[in-house]
């Protein structure tokens, strides 16, 4: 739990280049937590959410990355850019061009608003769609005869496999050509098995991470999906002592940009 590769390094990245240049400004939050942004600042690492507020002479990308359109436009700004996009979500990025430049219509399979989805649609091209539900039917006036699809990196895996059957008990017969590949990451898919794992051992369970964190969030819903009762906080803070009262066995499980401290601080509160 806690921290995936991708995190760890983009937090690597930033760490270097801000020793090397000083200020460094990230297009969007580098990850969806409060207290890495916060530690970040300290280190003169701040997030601004568009292009126009851009001052500083270094740009960091993302772990979420960005699609061409942003990416040119930042290029025409900023002299250095840092990129600390996911290795994951770029081989999504490079899947969804080269599907696009094949002829396919690529769909993502995830949130329309989260930014790594924006950035791979425009990858994508003009025949990208995002699906959010388990259908495709509102996408497109007529279902197109080459069909790619992807998936958000931190979507369920299960919830996923379930889109593609749908898909291909519906559409395969009428013999269109498709195409998927699973872009959800390994951390998402490890995280979310051992959080399955723990549930079932457990009569309560603790999801430590950001508010805005797709993947905390799945975690969540994992949990709850097992049937057990579960809460999700952000830090030990959040914690109420109305979940626990019958309880004798707490799980739990933390987002992919939730550092170790915070987890800690969690566990230690609970034990106490
Ligand atoms: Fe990369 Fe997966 Fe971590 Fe996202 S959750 S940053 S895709 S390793």
């Amino acid at each position: 739990m806690g921290f995936c590769y991708g995190v760890r390094r983009a937090l690597r990245l930033l760490d270097e280049f801000s020793q090397r240049y000083g200020k460094i400004q990230t297009l969007g939050h580098i990850v969806h937590n409060e207290q890495v942004v916060e530690k970040l600042s300290v280190k003169g690492i701040s997030p601004v959410n568009r292009i126009e507020d851009i001052h500083s002479s270094v740009v960091a990308i993302t772990t979420h990355g960005i699609g061409p359109r942003v990416l040119s436009e930042l290029q025409s700004r900023s002299p250095q850019i840092v990129d600390t996009t996911c290795p994951w979500v770029y081989r999504e990025q490079k899947a969804a061009k080269r599907l696009a430049e094949a002829g396919f219509s690529v769909v993502i399979f995830g949130d329309a608003d989260h930014p790594e989805v924006k950035g791979v649609l425009e990858w994508a091209g003009e025949g990208g769609r995002v699906a959010q539900k388990l259908s495709l039917k509102h996408l497109y006036d007529r279902i197109p005869l080459r069909l790619a699809i992807l998936s958000q990196t931190t979507q369920n895996p299960q919830v996923f496999k379930e889109f593609v059957r749908k898909l291909v008990d519906e559409f395969l017969p009428s013999g269109i050509e498709l195409r998927i590949i699973n872009t959800i990451c390994d951390a998402t898919q490890r995280h979310q098995a051992a959080a399955i794992e723990l549930a079932s051992t457990v009569d309560v369970m603790i999801v430590v991470g950001g508010k805005g964190s797709a993947n905390t969030r799945r975690l969540a819903e994992i949990c709850l999906a097992q049937g057990i009762a579960t809460h999700q906080v952000e830090t030990a803070k959040d914690l109420q002592t109305s979940w626990f009262p019958g309880k004798c066995r707490v799980g739990v499980t933390a987002g992919a940009s939730t550092p170790d401290e915070v987890i800690r601080e969690v566990v230690d509160k609970l034990k106490n």
